[in-house]
Parts: C-alpha cells; structure tokens; sequence
C-alpha cells in the first residue's frame, strides 16, 4: 500500500539544475507506518526512513528503481518502525542503521519498543551510528538537518531538507493530530515544545511526512491542529 510521494526541487543557491529531491512513502505492515524512500532525481543512493512490519514492498520498490541504499534511518525505535530492519539489511548488506543515541537500547527490549505489548517480541541490531541535534547529513547533494524532537519518545528525530521544503517527522506530528504520548518514556509536555520549537519553526510551506497518515504542511498544522497550534 502506498503512502505520499512527494517531489520537491531543491532551490539549492549554487549554479546548475536543482536537485529534485523524492519521498516515496510505504504504509507498512498492521500500523499502516510510513517507510519513505528518500532520494534524489538522477542519482541512485537513497535512504531508507523506517523500517516497519512486513517491508517486502518497499524492499523490492528500493530494488525495481535500481537504487542502494546509503543508510537507513530510524526516526524512533518503537517497533512498528523497527520491524522491519532486519529484513532491510538482508536485503542491502552493510546499509548502516543510523538513529538517536536515547533509544540505542530499545532495539534490543521488547518492553521499551513496545512490541511485548502486541505478543510478538521485537529485536533489532544496534545502530552503527547515532545522529544527534542540529547535525547535517548529506544525501546526493542535498543537505539535511537533524531535529531531537522528543515526547512521544525520548529520541525522536525529524529529518528536514530545507532546500526541498521537507520533514520526515517520525510520529511526533499528524496532519490534524500529534503522537501518543502514554507510553513508557513519553512526555506530552516535550512533545509540544518539540513540535513548537523546531517543527512549527520551519517554513509554513514545507511538506510534513508524518509516521502514520497522510502528509500536511507546517502552516496547515500551525493554524489547525487541535493539539498543538502556533502561539
Ligand atoms: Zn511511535
Ligand atoms: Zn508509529
């Protein structure tokens, strides 16, 4: 079942074409979980964001466009969006898991990833590398930033192309609604400051990616989101 795709030129100042930067969205497995395959028109490294129950779809879409994946990563280590890793490994030997340092354990403890609760336990390797705040990642000629956005788990991270006027946002932010926060390590008072601080101070204009659903805008969400709206 497919997702969102999205296609954003990235208005990049140097001289030359701009890098189109894509998102091509999965809806994986019983969670229905947005796994994105990041990539950029023309070149075939891409990423793989989330990895959840049943990724046999997005495994062969990553293969049918002939692209190699340069890194998956985890926007939280909850299991719908881990599932799925091992699978993504077999399947592209040596791609390095990347996520942050405040769930490196959880991959390992059904309890934290919440997949005790659902009768099947899931396990996943440790990350090869951890991503921390305002760090820059690189994919193809497009620059990245990484955002710690906490509360609906304590190492939620969203990535965001500003060039492309894009952000993977995990399962901190909904269109039209925001995370759980009643699970173990979730705070819902640093959830709103997380999507106040850094998502709702991204331009109104840039496409949000969320976990689960259909995909919204920052402005969209700053004016109308129930939960959470600009000050
Ligand atoms: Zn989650
Ligand atoms: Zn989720």
């Amino acid at each position: 079942m497919h997702a969102d795709q999205t296609r954003q030129p990235a208005n990049t100042d140097g001289g030359g074409p701009a890098p189109v930067v894509t998102c091509r969205g999965f809806a994986l497995g019983p969670f229905e979980t947005n796994c994105y395959v990041v990539g950029v028109e023309g070149s075939t490294a891409c990423w793989i964001v989330d990895a959840g129950y049943e990724p046999g779809e997005l495994i062969g879409a990553v293969r049918e466009a002939g692209l190699t994946p340069a890194a998956l990563i985890l926007t939280h280590a909850h299991a719908d969006h881990i599932a799925g890793v091992r699978e993504v490994r077999e399947a592209f030997p040596g791609t390095p898991v990347w996520m942050h340092e405040a769930e490196r354990e959880w991959m390992k403890d059904p309890q934290l990833n919440l997949s005790a609760n659902i009768g099947l336990a899931v396990t996943a390797p440790p990350p090869d590398a951890t991503l921390g705040h305002g760090q820059e990642l690189e994919l193809e000629g497009t620059r990245w930033r990484v955002f710690h956005t906490p509360g609906h788990s304590p190492g939620g991270i969203t990535l965001s192309c500003a060039e492309a006027g894009v952000a993977l946002v995990g399962d901190s932010l909904f269109a039209g609604s925001i995370g759980r926060t009643d699970f173990v390590g979730s705070s819902h008072e640093t959830l709103l400051a997380s999507i106040r601080d850094h998502l709702y101070t991204l331009p109104d204009a840039t496409v949000v990616l969320p976990g689960h659903g259909p995909q919204t805008t920052v402005g969209q969400e700053k004016r109308h989101n129930p939960f959470v709206r600009a000050d």
